[in-house]
C-alpha cells in the first residue's frame, strides 16, 4: 500500500482560525505552481516508477479553487507520472461555494472517485462568524450536485468547540449531516492556532470558546449519535459507513509510504520523513533548482519509530496488534516496560491481547496515556549513554 498527496495552496478566502499553508487572491499563480508541481512529479515518478499507488489525496487549500481545466490537467499530469491501481481510491477536497458541474465532471472524468466536503457547521451565523465563504445551503446544493455527477463516496468534514457553540448545536449539525447519507463523516475539535485571527478575538475576549466539559460532551455524544446512525467510528476524529473508511488516512496512521507534492507536503518512504518548503517562493525556488521539493529527509527508526507507531496507532479504533507490531518492529509491547499496565490501571488503555486500544477516556488524554511510553524510550536512551 502507498498513497500520493498533492497540495493546493490556494483559497478564496483565508478562515478565520485556519493555519493551513494557504494563499487567498494568487489566482494568476495557479498556472505556475501546476507546472512547479509536474516538474516535482516527474522527478518523484522516476523514483517511484516501480511502485503502484494505492491512493490519491488532492487536499489544500481547496483544490477545488481551480477551473475544470486545470483540475484536468493536474489529474492527467499524475496519472502520466504514476501508476495507481485501478481500485485506488482517489480524494479531491471541495469547498461548497468553489464547486460547479464542470469541474465536477473533470473530477469524474480525470477518475476521482471520493470527494471531502469542507463543511465545519450547519449553523450559518457560525459559519460566518468563522470566516467561511458558503452556507449550509450552498454546500447542500453542491453536494446534490455531486451526486447527479455520479460521486457514490463523499465525505463531509465538520468542525466542533467553535465559539458560542453548544452541544445541542453540534447534535443538530451532525443530524443534519447524517440526513444527507455520506458515506463518511470527519468530525474535528478547533485547534485555535496563534498568529489566527481567530486566536486574536479569543485573547481579547472577541470570542468564548466552549469549556473543556462542554467540548468533551460534544465529542462522546457526538460519536454516539453518529454510531447510531450507522457511522462507525474507525480513528479519534473519523466515521464511516461500512467499507468506506478513508484508505488514504489509513495509510498516516499505520505508517504506510506515501510521497507528498507541491509546498509544504510532506513524504515518508524508506522509513524516512522528507519535508518540502512550506511557503511558496522556498518551494519555486527548490524545484528550480532540483526538480524535486524535499529539502531535508529525517531517518525514523529504532525507538523513534516505536514510539510513533503506538501514537499514531492508538488513534484507530482497531488498535495496535501485538503480534503485528512485533512482526514489522522487532518487539513486542515488553519493549515500552511498564507502559502499558500503568496506562490499564489509569483506565487510559484497554489491552486485550494481542490488541492494545485507549479506552473512551483515554480517548481525552492521549497525551497522559501515551507519557508512560516515551518515559520508558528516554530511560532507555539513558541507559544505553551510561
Ligand atoms: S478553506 Fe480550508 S484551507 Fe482554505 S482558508 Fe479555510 S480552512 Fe484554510
Amino acid at each position: 500500500m502507498a498513497g500520493i498527496y498533492v497540495h493546493i495552496p490556494f483559497c478564496e478566502k483565508k478562515c478565520a482560525y485556519c493555519d493551513f499553508v494557504s494563499y487567498s487572491n494568487r489566482r494568476d499563480q495557479v498556472d505556475g505552481y501546476l507546472g512547479l508541481v509536474e516538474q516535482e512529479m516527474a522527478a518523484a515518478g522516476e523514483l517511484c516508477k516501480n511502485e503502484v499507488f494505492t491512493s490519491l489525496f488532492v487536499g489544500g487549500g481547496t483544490p477545488t479553487y481551480l477551473d475544470a481545466a486545470a483540475l484536468s490537467r493536474l489529474l492527467t499530469g499524475i496519472r502520466r507520472h504514476f501508476r495507481l491501481a485501478e481500485d485506488s481510491e482517489v480524494t479531491v477536497e471541495a469547498n461548497p461555494g468553489t464547486v460547479d458541474r464542470r469541474k465536477l465532471a473533470a473530477l469524474r472524468q480525470g477518475g476521482v472517485n471520493r470527494l471531502s466536503f469542507g463543511v465545519q457547521s450547519a449553523d450559518d451565523a457560525l459559519l460566518a462568524a468563522i470566516g467561511r465563504i458558503h452556507t449550509w445551503q450552498e454546500f447542500v446544493e453542491s453536494y446534490g450536485m455531486a451526486r447527479e455527477a455520479g460521486f457514490e463516496n463523499l465525505s463531509l468534514d465538520l468542525m466542533f468547540g467553535l465559539p458560542g457553540q453548544r452541544v445541542d448545536g453540534f447534535l443538530e449539525t451532525l443530524e443534519r449531516a447524517a440526513a444527507l447519507h455520506p458515506e463518511h463523516i470527519s468530525a474535528y475539535s478547533l485547534k485555535v492556532e496563534e498568529g489566527t485571527p481567530l486566536f486574536d478575538w479569543v485573547q481579547r475576549g472577541r470570542a468564548q470558546l466552549p469549556d473543556e466539559d462542554e467540548e468533551r460532551a460534544m465529542y462522546h455524544e457526538g460519536t454516539a449519535f453518529l454510531q447510531s446512525m450507522g457511522y462507525a467510528q474507525y480513528e479519534l476524529s473519523n466515521y464511516a459507513r461500512r467499507g468506506f473508511a478513508s484508505r488514504h488516512n489509513l495509510l498516516y496512521w499505520r505508517r504506510e509510504p506515501y510521497i507528498g507534492l507541491g509546498v509544504a507536503a510532506h513524504s515518508f518512504f524508506g522509513e524516512e520523513r522528507f519535508f518540502n518548503p512550506s511557503d511558496f517562493e522556498g518551494y519555486e525556488r527548490a524545484v528550480r533548482r532540483q526538480s524535486w521539493a524535499w529539502l531535508r529527509g529525517e531517518r525514523v527508526e529504532g525507538r523513534e519509530a516505536l514510539f510513533e507507531a503506538v501514537m499514531l496507532g492508538l488513534r484507530l479504533n482497531e488498535g495496535l496488534d501485538e503480534r503485528a507490531f512485533e512482526a514489522r518492529y522487532g518487539t513486542g509491547f515488553d519493549v515500552f516496560g511498564d507502559a502499558v499496565e500503568k496506562g490499564r490501571k489509569w483506565g487510559l488503555l484497554s489491552f486485550e491481547p494481542p490488541v492494545l486500544r485507549l479506552t473512551d477516556r483515554g480517548r481525552d488524554l492521549q497525551n497522559q496515556a501515551l507519557l508512560p511510553f516515551l518515559e520508558s524510550l528516554e530511560e532507555m536512551d539513558k541507559k544505553s549513554l551510561e
